[in-house]
C-alpha cells in the first residue's frame, strides 16, 4: 500500500529516541575542532550498513523518486513538443529517427550517472575538508553488496548546519550542473534523466538533513565511516 512507506518513514524520522545513547563513540575520541569545548551527549546515531530496516525505506522513496520522474519524463517525450514551443528536443528527434539508438543512449545515460556518483562523492569529501579541521582525514569508499558509495571523515563533528550543507552540496550542485548543460546543450530528456537517477541516489543523504531537522537542539554531529551521531549539549538534555 503507498502510504506504508510514507508511514514507515516517518515512524524511522520519530524512531530517533530508540537509537539514542547507542553511539558507540565518546566525547573522548572527538579528533574535532568544532564545540569540543563543549560537553555533549549523542541523542541519536544513523547506521546506513546495520540499520537493517533503514536501506529498505531508502530504496522505496529512491524507487518512488523514479516512478515521479519516468511519468514526467515520458510526459515530457510524448506531449512537450506540443505544449512546450521553443525547446529544442534534439535527442527526441534523434531516438524516434534512429539516429540514435535506444540502447546507446540509455548506455550513455547509464555511464553519465556513474560519473555523478563519482563527483558526488568528492564534493562530499571537498566539504568535508572545507568545513572541517585541516587535519581532517576523509575516506572515499564502495560497498557493492549494499550499492552504496560515500565519502567520510570518521570522528570530525560538524556544526549541525554544516553537515546539513555536507549532506544537501553534491544533490544541488549535481543537479544545478544538469541544468546548465541542458540549457547549453538542448539535451533536455538526457539530463532530465541523469539528474533524477542521481537525485534517487540521494535518498540517505536526504534521510540525515530530515532527522538532524527533526531535532533544532542539535549541536555538532560527527561524522562515522556508517553515518554520522548527532549530539546535542549537556545542559540542553538536564532542561
Ligand atoms: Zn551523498
Amino acid at each position: 500500500m503507498q502510504t506504508n512507506g510514507i508511514h514507515s518513514f516517518r515512524a524511522q524520522v520519530e524512531q530517533g529516541t530508540s537509537h539514542r545513547m547507542n553511539a558507540p563513540v565518546s566525547r573522548n575520541d572527538n579528533r574535532g575542532e568544532r564545540n569540543n569545548s563543549k560537553a555533549e551527549q549523542p541523542i541519536f546515531t544513523i547506521d546506513f550498513f546495520e540499520d537493517a530496516e533503514l536501506l529498505p525505506v531508502l530504496t522505496t522513496y529512491s524507487m518512488r523518486m523514479l516512478a515521479v520522474a519516468l511519468v514526467l519524463g515520458v510526459g515530457a517525450f510524448f506531449a512537450a513538443p506540443y505544449i512546450m514551443h521553443g525547446i529544442s528536443w534534439a535527442e527526441r528527434d534523434a531516438l524516434l529517427s534512429g539516429k540514435i539508438s535506444c540502447v546507446g543512449w540509455l548506455l550513455g545515460i547509464a555511464g553519465s550517472v556513474v560519473l555523478c556518483c563519482v563527483v558526488h562523492e568528492l564534493i562530499h569529501a571537498l566539504c568535508f575538508k572545507l568545513f572541517g579541521p585541516v587535519h581532517a582525514s576523509v575516506y572515499l569508499g564502495c560497498r557493492f553488496a549494499l550499492g552504496i558509495c560515500y565519502a567520510s571523515a570518521p570522528g570530525i563533528r560538524y556544526r549541525a548546519q554544516d553537515y546539513m550543507c555536507i549532506c544537501l552540496a553534491p544533490a544541488i550542485i549535481v543537479s544545478l550542473v544538469c541544468v546548465f548543460i541542458a540549457c547549453y546543450t538542448g539535451l533536455w530528456l538526457t539530463f532530465f534523466a541523469i539528474a533524477s537517477l542521481h537525485l534517487a541516489a540521494c535518498t540517505g543523504d536526504f534521510y540525515m538533513v530530515a532527522r538532524i531537522w527533526q531535532y533544532p537542539q542539535i549541536s555538532s554531529c560527527e561524522d562515522t565511516a556508517q553515518g554520522m551521531i548527532a549530539y546535542v549539549e549537556d545542559d540542553v538534555c538536564a532542561g
